[in-house]
Parts: structure tokens; sequence; C-alpha cells
């Protein structure tokens, strides 16, 4: 039976026995008043005495009752302990997770959505120099370099930013934030000094190299040249042989120019200007033809737009020959090659397209790789470096442009290149 039912008897039975002795005395409404004041009064002292179990936390074991108020104690008593339980272990894990992330290399702070500090692991300590007494102070004021409050106000964290350490400037650090929950954000700082050490030692070798091949390579093409216009042509397997080795000090001379340009454009300062684009692109294209001169009109210039260009003129010129010359170089001498200049709803649009063999749908991510060419062109012999596309890349990151490649093999491809409409000047 279970104390509802108790209970409900209990009462039943105190109902009867008021009921009998009233109906034998005559009292029977005086003695049913007093059986419910004595019933609510036992409530109340019952609410009452649970009311400051529960006040001072329901931590301590409730007091001895019974019937209803005993399983409500229990209910209470039971519900208390669980949570007391979930909550332990919730401490634990957390204990883990903040030991773990204490022991991270990397620095992990965690920021409140007024960026103020909550939570800073050891790492974040030692490279920021933040102390125990910084938590709740905002992060701008303790990191104060400019780069670092822009990219932190840009909200836009899907590239990490460079900086020093404020404590070290010998340390780099590549920080990056990533947002989770409802506007707290996680700023993980990971030491890169060694990285970008190996890869300003890496720009300073091929630089160099590049460099120091320029003076050879000009001796070596200048007696090339003296003895071709030496050869009288009695032996075809030297007129050949030097053919040939013009042929291989014109690639490399090449090699150096595009090596020596890539060095540039990784370290040159950005200067702008604003560019003629379609002046530019009549240019190119005729110099282009000017080239194939006893082919037939191969380029097609669509200048939809007359709109100028906040950029680089050398750079951008380079960019646009590189797209033409593998358009012209890699479709067949009769087909045509379409450059069209144009505005689209958000940017300023190049397209370089041609109905040439195009490219693999898995090269296409690798083609502006530096030195990467498809395995066809290597068999083939297609002349190229394998430099074009990757200055085409770093030109257009240069000007916070985009390179789309959409190819099909057989049919053809197009290059475009997106600027955005903010760059336009006229
Ligand atoms: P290169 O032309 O000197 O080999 P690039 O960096 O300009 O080097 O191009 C890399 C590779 O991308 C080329 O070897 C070729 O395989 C492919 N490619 C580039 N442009 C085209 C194009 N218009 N059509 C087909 N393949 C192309």
């Amino acid at each position: 039976m279970d104390v509802w039912q108790k209970e409900l008897i209990i009462g039943l039975l105190l109902l009867l026995a008021v009921s009998i002795v009233g109906g034998m005395t005559g009292f029977f409404m005086p003695l049913a008043l007093i059986l419910t004041l004595a019933l609510l009064m036992r409530q109340l002292y019952q609410i009452n005495r649970f009311e400051k179990w529960i006040r001072t936390g329901g931590r301590a074991k409730y007091p001895k009752t019974s019937g209803v108020w005993e399983e409500i104690y229990y209910h209470v008593y039971r519900i208390k302990k669980n949570e007391k339980k979930r909550k332990k272990k919730l401490g634990k894990m957390v204990d883990q997770f903040r030991q773990s992330t204490e022991a991270l290399p990397d620095a992990a702070v965690v920021l409140g959505a007024n960026d103020e500090i909550e939570w800073a692991n050891k790492a974040a300590r030692e490279v920021f120099g933040l102390k125990q007494t910084d938590k709740g102070q905002r992060i701008p004021n303790l990191i104060r370099f400019p780069e670092f409050i822009r990219y932190l106000k840009s909200e836009n964290y899907k590239e990490p930013v460079i900086l020093p350490s404020p404590v070290d400037h010998s340390i780099t650090l590549a920080v990056r934030i990533i947002p989770y929950g409802a506007g707290l954000r996680l700023l993980l700082a990971q030491d890169v000094t060694q990285l970008k050490k190996m890869e300003r030692m890496r720009k300073d070798f091929v630089a160099n190299v590049s460099h120091e091949l320029r003076t050879p390579l000009t001796v070596l093409k200048g007696y090339l040249e003296t003895l071709q216009d030496m050869d009288d042509g009695e032996s075809p397997l030297l007129t050949a042989s030097f053919r040939q080795m013009q042929g291989q000090t014109e690639r490399m001379q090449h090699l150096v120019d595009d090596l020596l340009l890539l060095t540039r454009l990784e370290t040159k300062q950005k200067k702008t200007e604003c560019v003629n684009v379609p002046a530019l692109l009549s240019q190119i294209c005729k110099e282009a033809e000017v080239v194939k001169d006893n082919t037939p009109r191969r380029i097609e210039l669509i200048l939809e737009t007359e709109a100028q260009l906040m950029g680089e003129e050398q750079e951008l010129c380079s960019a646009f020959t590189n797209l033409l010359g593998n358009a012209l170089k890699y479709s067949p001498e009769d087909s045509l090659v379409k450059v069209r200049w144009y505005q689209s709803k958000d940017s300023l649009v190049l397209d370089v397209e041609d109905q040439g063999e195009g490219i693999a749908s898995a090269d296409i991510p690798r083609v502006t790789e530096r030195f990467y060419r498809s395995e066809v062109k290597r068999n083939k012999k297609v002349g190229g470096t394998g430099l074009g596309l990757a200055i085409v890349k770093h030109v257009l990151m240069r000007h916070e442009a985009k390179l789309t490649i959409v190819s099909e093999v057989g049919k053809g491809s197009r290059f475009s290149c997106c600027f955005p409409i903010k760059r336009m000047c006229s």
C-alpha cells in the first residue's frame, strides 16, 4: 500500500471516529472543526520544518517524519544528492580540462563578449605577459598591436594574424580567434618563430641563387649568340646543339626571372595607383598577337566596362600576360581565346577563356603551386617553368582578388580574376 492510500485511510478513519463520537455526543460540528484545524496545524508544522531544511540548502540529513512528508523529504534529498554527485563529477572534468589546457604548448585565452579575459593558460601568461590579476581586463588594453586590434574588431577570423610576442619581440606568434557559445571566443596563439625563420631563409636562398645565376647566364647567352653567328652550318650536329643550348639557356633565364619576380612579390611593399586595365589588356593582347604574326587572329578582347583598378600596373601586367600566354600555349593554334573585362554585382572580373585541352579536376587545386606542371605537360615537353600561375596567385593576393578556374578536359578552361568592387577607381 502506498503512502497516499495510507494517508487517505487515516483521514477516513479519523472522520469516522469524529462522526461516531459526534453522533453519540451531539457535538459533530465542533469535533469536525477541531479535527480539520488539527490536520491543518500538522501540515503547517511540516511545511515550516521543510522550508527550514530546504533554506539551509537541504544538505543535512532530513528530519525524522512519516507518511507523505517522509516521501517528499526522501525525493528532494535524493535529487540533491544526485546533483551534488554530478557537480563533483563536472568539477573534476573541468579540473582535468584546465590541467590539460594548462599543459598545452599553445597559448589559450577565453574572451568574454566585451573582449575581457575570462581565463588564460600558462603558455598565454608567458607569451602575452598576462598576470592572474588581469582576469576581467579587456585584451586590447594588454595586447596593443594595431594589427591585433584590427583583427579582433574585424570578426573575420578565417586566417590567423602574425604578431611578435609583447614580452619578447624575437618570438613570432600566429594568433587565431575561434568564436564559440554565446558571445565567447577562444584566442589561440602558436609560436611560429622557427617556421617564419625557415620561410625567410628559403626566400633569401631563392632570391640569392636567382640573383647570382643571372650574371653567368647572361655571359653564357652572349657567347652562345657569338658562336651561333660564327657557325657556318657545315655541321648539322653543331647547329642543332647550338639551338638546343640556346633554348635551354632561354628557359633558365625565364626560370630565374620568374623566381626573382615571385621573390619581389613576397617581399616588396605594396604600392597602388589607378591602373587603366582596358588599355593594359589591349596592349597585352596586341603584343601576344604580334608574336604569332603568321597565324590568323586568335584573341578576342571584350571590354564591357571602362573601369580602372587600384593596383600595381607592372604586377597586373605580369599576371594577365601569364594567363593569356597559358591560354594560347595550351590550346590549338586555330582556336579562339577570349579575354573579357566586365563588372559584376560586387566585383570587377577578368576572364581568360580558351578552347584548349583543359585541366583534369584533380589538377585544378594544384596548378597554382610553384613548379607544378601536369604530367601530360612534362611528357609533351610544352615549354614553361611551372611558375606562371604561382605568380598570378601572388599578384591577385596582393590585390585582394580571387582566382577561380573552371575547366573541362578536351573542352577548354576559364581563368577568372575577381577584384573587389571597392578597388574600382573610375
Ligand atoms: P607553365 O605554363 O609554365 O607550365 P603555369 O604555372 O603557368 O606553368 O601553369 C601550371 C600548369 O597549369 C601548366 O603546366 C598546365 O598544366 C596548367 N595550365 C595552366 N593554364 C592552362 C590552360 N589555359 N589550359 C590548360 N592547362 C593549363
